[in-house]
């Protein structure tokens, strides 16, 4: 590839990624470009005035990877680590992602190069409320629909609706999904990734003979969707004997007790501090033994130094890209040893969730939990089964089946409309 503006480990391993199911698919040359490159991106200077009377610039980003499908649609993240190529790369893993759901959606994602943890909450208001502004002119609820990742939440989706529908002089609510559901948000948006992690991981377990019941699990990442995957393994019997954020890591083969760590988390917003005895290296967590490993914080945590360390039967992916291309060789040749549930189809419960939000906001008709849940469940389900039926048919992983359905999806829709002009 011509050397672009978007650079860096993840946009790479994204490209290495595509570059591999492409090789399969056995897509030109000529046109791999075309589906791969973001359509258009946005970088904006966020200025604001912190609580001490000083101004401080912080970048934003949005990239909109392909419009062929529809609106494009993705978080937004706050991050130290935020940058064009970071963004850029998890655009491109929604478009596959929302393909393979068979989502009317191409891929996007925003970020703030920030840490949330330094902001004061009225710092955080006015950043939000700023990259939203700052935006305005390139999304829309028909273009490009926003919706919370790493370091937003639902206050910030609040915020960043509030924003746009100030300066529309009227409420438009479909703008975000993660709202609240006092504004319009969904019931069963905040637990829909982690409990769709939770529902495949048991597939997982089906298909592998492994009960539920007394199985082991380690979750990285507390989080919206690390501490409700491990509340939902809980509740049907899976032992979580290890978990950690950026603060902290426990470990106690005996299990630990979830419901005191999720509400140490909910006072605290970290774990730090809820134990001195069960401290574990946070590197030295993800290669205990377990049958069920969870990543759920970060990308490019399983990479070529651990992975022949790991010692679990399954990892379902909550992150996005948790995994690198050098640890997914590896994982490929231990595929027997260990099933791996890959993100694209493992967290797409958000985004699914998310669509189901838009759909209930533009038509102001809402639904109960309940059905929420039963049509998010037969959504994975469907996603599931093509992506086993594929893996198996054309002996390939979990991963490279779920990437190549979700390309060929895009790639097929690209073609039918041909080139313009
Ligand atoms: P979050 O901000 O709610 O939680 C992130 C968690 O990861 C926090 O507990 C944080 O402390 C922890 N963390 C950060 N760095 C860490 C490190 N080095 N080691 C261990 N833990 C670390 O974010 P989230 O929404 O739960 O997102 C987590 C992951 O899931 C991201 O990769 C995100 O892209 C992905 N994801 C989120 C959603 C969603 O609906 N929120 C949907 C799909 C995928």
């Amino acid at each position: 590839m011509a050397s672009s503006a978007y650079q860096g480990p993840v946009f790479d391993m994204a490209l290495a990624q595509f570059q591999d199911v492409a090789d399969h698919l056995e897509i030109p040359e000529d046109r791999r470009m075309r589906l791969f490159m973001p359509k258009r991106t946005l970088m904006v200077s966020c200025p604001v005035r912190l609580d001490n009377g000083k101004t401080n610039v912080f970048q934003g980003y949005r990239v909109q990877h392909h419009l062929t499908l529809g609106p494009t649609k993705g978080g937004t993240r706050f991050a130290p680590s935020v940058d064009v190529g970071e963004v850029a790369a998890l655009a491109i893993w929604m478009s596959w992602k929302c393909a393979l759901a068979g989502l009317p959606y191409g891929g996007a994602k925003g970020g703030v190069a920030v840490d949330p943890m330094e902001l004061s909450p009225r710092e955080l208001e006015m950043l939000s409320r700023r990259y939203m502004q700052e935006m305005i002119p390139f999304i829309g609820p028909h273009t490009d629909v926003m919706a919370p990742d790493m370091g937003t939440n639902e206050q910030v989706m609040a915020w960043f609706m509030d924003t746009y529908s100030m300066y529309q002089g009227k409420t438009v609510a479909e703008i975000v999904t993660g709202k609240p559901v006092e504004t319009g948000g969904t019931v069963g948006r905040r637990e829909a990734t982690g409990r769709g992690v939770a529902h495949l991981a048991f597939r997982a377990m089906e298909e592998i003979g492994l009960q539920p019941q007394g199985a082991t699990a380690i979750v990285q990442g507390f989080g919206n969707v690390g501490s409700v995957a491990a509340h939902t393994l809980a509740a049907r019997g899976v032992k979580i004997v290890g978990v950690s954020d950026h603060t902290a890591a426990y470990y106690n083969p005996a299990g630990l007790d979830i419901v005191a760590l999720l509400d140490h988390a909910r006072q605290n917003r970290i774990l730090r501090g809820f134990s001195n005895e069960l401290s574990i290296d946070p590197a030295e967590l993800l290669i205990q033994p377990c049958d069920l490993l969870v990543p759920a914080a970060m990308e490019r945590v399983i990479d070529a130094h651990n992975v022949e360390k790991l010692r679990c039967r399954i990892i379902a992916e909550g992150a996005n890209g948790p995994t690198t291309p050098a640890a997914d060789a590896v994982l490929d040749r231990r595929r027997d040893e260990i099933f791996v549930v890959p993100d694209l189809l493992c967290n797409a419960g958000g985004v699914i969730v998310s669509y189901f939000e838009w759909v209930q906001g533009l038509q102001q008709f809402f639904w109960s939990e309940d059905e929420v849940m039963e049509r998010l469940y037969t959504a994975l389900d469907r996603s599931w089964k093509q992506v086993r039926a594929r893996a198996t048919k054309d002996g390939i992983s979990n991963r490279k089946a779920a990437l190549a359905i979700g390309v060929q999806t895009v790639r097929r829709a690209k073609e039918v409309r041909g080139l313009f002009p």
